[in-house]
Order: structure tokens, then sequence, then C-alpha cells
């Protein structure tokens, strides 16, 4: 078979079928769709609202990674906001068309968003929208210089109060962009949300993991944050190295006490930080090397 691929930016709209419907043929379901054409209505309540839930994943020469935590997290999201269960073989099949379409050289990225659909439509909306990657050569070598913010919760917010779906990746991100301009007032590149009483919780758009002694340690995912799906093949990594890895509460001055701090997301991977509000860390060059050379190299 002849593969037509095509150029970025690419877009499917997906017209989402029930969990349990029988169907295994899903090629009807989805479009492709001019990028820069109008495709959404404007009572769409993913742009009215930020009334979604969204993923974001590396394709990296043709493989994109980690599709089946991604789309787990997915289903976790869509749970917590009380949306239909996405139909997990529809999504399967959605992004094997969109990497079938797009370039196999480089990274690329791959944005997944299920959405309530229209303020008086009883159906949800959704989208997957190809980009090419940003160049993370650089800050993946040189690292990150990050602050520490307080999210103003307390630790345990997750179950005193559900209704922030503080586990769910919501398309409501503005918080966590103006955490980043924060970040950059005072001088830094990112930012690590803490608890109000001091327990590290995660960075405004990354996983925290740090190295304690012979461990390596994230914060337990509890509900009040993401699990991060570079965080879990991070630690397989680890593991299979013969490495210890641990989940658990992290206070903020264990985090500054580290031997090196790590921020692990999908498209920049793991980056050191450099420095933590203001003081310089130890960093380990090798280690995010070894890892990044893992994390590229993933086939699923
Ligand atoms: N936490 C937040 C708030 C995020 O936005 C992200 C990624 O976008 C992560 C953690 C890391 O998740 P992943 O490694 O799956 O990209």
């Amino acid at each position: 078979m002849t593969v037509r691929r095509t150029t970025l930016p690419f877009t499917l709209l997906l017209d989402p079928v029930p969990a349990d419907a029988p169907q295994t043929e899903f090629d009807d379901t989805f479009h492709e769709v001019d990028s820069d054409a109008p495709a959404l209505r404007v009572g769409e309540l993913s742009a009215q609202r930020g009334d979604g839930v969204f993923e974001t994943l590396g394709v990296v020469g043709g493989h994109p990674q980690a599709v089946g935590p991604h789309l787990a997290r997915l289903g976790t999201s869509a749970a917590t906001c009380e949306l239909p269960e996405p139909n997990t073989a529809q999504w399967l099949a959605a992004i094997a068309h969109v990497v079938d379409r797009v370039p196999h050289e480089g990274e690329v990225v791959l944005k997944l968003v299920y959405s309530r659909g229209v303020d008086s439509g009883p159906a949800p909306t959704a989208w997957l929208h190809a980009t090419p990657a940003p160049d993370f050569a650089v800050v993946r070598e040189d690292g990150i210089r990050a602050v520490t913010l307080d999210r103003g919760y307390p630790h345990g917010v997750a179950e005193q109060a559900p209704w922030l779906l503080m586990g769910a990746k919501t398309l409501s991100y503005a918080v966590n962009m103006a955490a980043l301009r924060e970040a950059r007032r005072r001088g830094a590149d990112d930012a690590i949300f803490l608890t109000h009483d001091g327990f590290v919780l995660e960075g405004a758009t990354s996983t925290v993991m740090l190295c304690r002694g012979d461990v390596y340690v994230s914060p337990l995912p509890s509900g009040a944050i993401l699990h991060g799906t570079t965080q879990q093949s991070a630690f397989e990594h680890l593991r299979a190295a013969g490495e210890r890895t641990e989940y658990r509460d992290m206070s903020v001055d264990e985090l500054r006490s580290a031997d090196a701090v790590w921020l692990l997301s999908s498209l920049r991977l793991a980056v050191h930080v450099t420095e933590l509000d203001g003081r310089p860390m130890p960093v380990d060059s090798e280690r995010t090397r070894t890892l990044n050379a893992a994390l590229l190299a993933r086939t699923v």
C-alpha cells in the first residue's frame, strides 16, 4: 500500500462513538480537515469554558509514544469530568491514521482533544491535531531554572474538593500558563507547584522527579496531580537499569536538598533543574542524557 504522507499541521475530526459500541471499524468516524479552515461551532464548550480534556503525545521517527498510558489518562480525565467514556479502539484507529499521514522524520506533536461538545448538543466533540515539535535539543542538554509557586490548596485537596478536577488533564490551562509567566517574571524558565502547606505537586506542564542517595522519587499520583506518562517511562527505564524508584509525598525542603531534580513531560522529555528559587542545584547531566536516549527510543 502506498502511504500518502502530508505536511504539518494536520487535523482529523472525530465523531466519538460510545465506548461499548460493537463496531470494530472506525474509518468512517473520522475525517481530515484543512487545519486553516473553521472546523468548530461557536457554541463549542471547549472554547467557551475549557470544558473538555486533552492529551499531548510525541511521535518520534513515526512512533507514537506511550499511547496506552495517554489513552488511559484520557479515560481517567473524562471520568473525573463526567464525560462519556472514550472508545479506546476508536482513538487508537484515529491515532494510527494520523501517524500514517504525518512525516516519519524527527519529532511531531500530536494533541488529542475530547470536549463536552456544543452548548445545546448531547454529543461530545473530538479532534486530533499534529504539528512540528519545537527543537528541545538545547534545553535537554543545558536544563532549566525553576521556581516553586504556591498552588493555593492544602495537601489532600483532591479528596476534600473533587470538583476542582485536580487530577484531570482538562483544557483549562490558563492557570498553568499564568504560572509560567510568573516564573519568567522571577527570572526562571519553569514553575513547580507546591501545596499551601509545602508539599511538591507537579510542574506547570510536567512531573517532578528527584534523586536522593540511591533512590529516584516522584510525588504520589494521588489525584491532586496528573500521573505523568513520561515519568512512568522514566521509572521503567531506571528500574530496568537496576535503580530504585519510589512514589511518595515530597516536601519542598526535600526538593531543595535533592542530589538532582528533573522535570519530565511528553515533548520536552527529561530536563534537569539547574537552579531552584534562585539557588544553584547539583545536576546529573549523564543521567539526563541516558534518560532522554531511552525516552526517544520508545517504539510504543
Ligand atoms: N503535569 C502537568 C500539569 C502536565 O501538563 C503534564 C504534561 O503536559 C505533565 C504533568 C506530564 O505528563 P506527560 O509526561 O504525560 O506529558
